[in-house]
């Protein structure tokens, strides 16, 4: 396979990384992002995601995702570094084993966009990412666990990686008997739907193992035509689409917002899986709701939606055997 640099990889490179810039972009006063909040965790935006953006509106709920704003320099009791626990699981070479059956691995720190509410942000990436050298002795763990059925790559986001190496990392499990489902968490197909190029969907039409393919999707404005076609390229490989949404205040905290995302990712061959309440990550406060209106949405969701569509409301505790449901 060739190194050259692909399209999806020159327009990651054009990403606003500016607040004054995007927003004038969008018509908007530059002084109206906080550049303190850029100095513990950049901003980043792919042209394609602000072209989602509706221009002079400084509540538009995919903005609001992604620019600085100054209520994350505020420090909230109860809100960590670290909420899910995730440093305590971690191994030597990357992997998260925190789940029975299934494992974490950390492919990659960077992500095409920096979401503001993300509770990776204050996350020892340096230190974590899967280098090189790590792998071996990552896929030496995975060989040695037989009780490890399913490896998720995860990060930062793990379609950052190069269309070469997701084919090594697919070619090595596949030789690990027991690994029987290779799985990505990735929201690069809603953020830079220019990443599923013609090689990508080669390499998972032709992936020895079954592969399941997680999207990260909070809003249906993010679903624009380039998006849904990637997702209809991506399901015409025959793997499995899930999402998974973070509910955010300000952003999608409305039943109406909710149903329509459920049944437009549908129209996009991609089925709700996951609907997550916030981390307490650090700075992140001001996007959280009281957990019993996350209750009262999700029920809103059950009754008015068909039961294939309603997501399942989770929270991610520190310590626990897996995701808590919530009713
Ligand atoms: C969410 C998560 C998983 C996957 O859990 P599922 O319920 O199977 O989606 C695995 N490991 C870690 C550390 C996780 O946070
Ligand atoms: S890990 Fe996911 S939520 Fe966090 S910044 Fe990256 S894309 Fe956004």
């Amino acid at each position: 396979m060739n190194t050259h640099t692909s399209l999806w990889q020159k327009e990651l490179a054009q990403a606003f990384t500016q607040p004054s810039t995007l927003l004038d972009y969008l018509n908007l006063d530059s002084k109206m992002a906080c550049s303190q909040a850029i100095k513990d965790f950049a901003m980043r935006v792919p042209r394609a995601y602000a072209e989602c953006m509706e221009k002079g509106n400084i509540n538009d709920p995919l903005l609001q995702q992604v620019l600085p704003f100054s209520q994350e320099l505020v420090t909230t009791q109860g809100y960590l570094k670290d909420p899910v626990g995730d440093l305590d699981s971690l191994t030597h070479s990357g992997l998260i084993h925190k789940y029975q059956g299934r494992i974490l691995l950390i492919t990659t720190g960077g992500c095409a966009i920096n979401c503001r509410f993300c509770f990776r942000r204050n996350f020892p990436y340096s230190e974590v990412q899967l280098t090189k050298e790590k792998e071996q002795q990552a896929l030496q763990y995975l060989r040695d666990n037989s009780e490890i059925h399913e490896v998720i790559f995860s990060g930062g986001d793990p379609l950052l990686l190069s269309n070469q190496r997701i084919q090594q990392l697919i070619n090595a499990l596949s030789e690990i008997p027991h690994i029987q489902r290779i799985r990505f968490h990735t929201r690069l197909p809603i953020v830079l739907p220019s990443r599923i190029d013609a090689q990508l969907i080669s390499i998972f039409s032709k992936a020895a193992l079954p592969i399941v393919l997680v999207t990260h999707c909070n809003h249906p404005n993010e679903l624009s035509p380039a998006v849904k076609a990637a997702c209809l390229s991506l399901k015409q490989t025959n793997i499995s689409l899930l999402n998974q949404s973070v509910l955010l205040k300000g952003i999608n905290n409305h039943v109406n917002t909710l149903k329509t995302l459920s049944e437009q990712l549908f129209a996009c061959g991609v089925l709700p899986y996951y609907l997550h309440v916030l981390d307490k990550a650090q700075g992140t406060a001001h996007f959280d709701i009281p957990q019993q209106n996350a209750i009262d949405l999700h029920q809103q969701l059950q009754e008015q939606l068909s039961g294939y569509l309603v997501p399942k409301l989770v929270k991610e505790e520190a310590g626990k055997a897996s995701k808590t449901l919530l009713f």
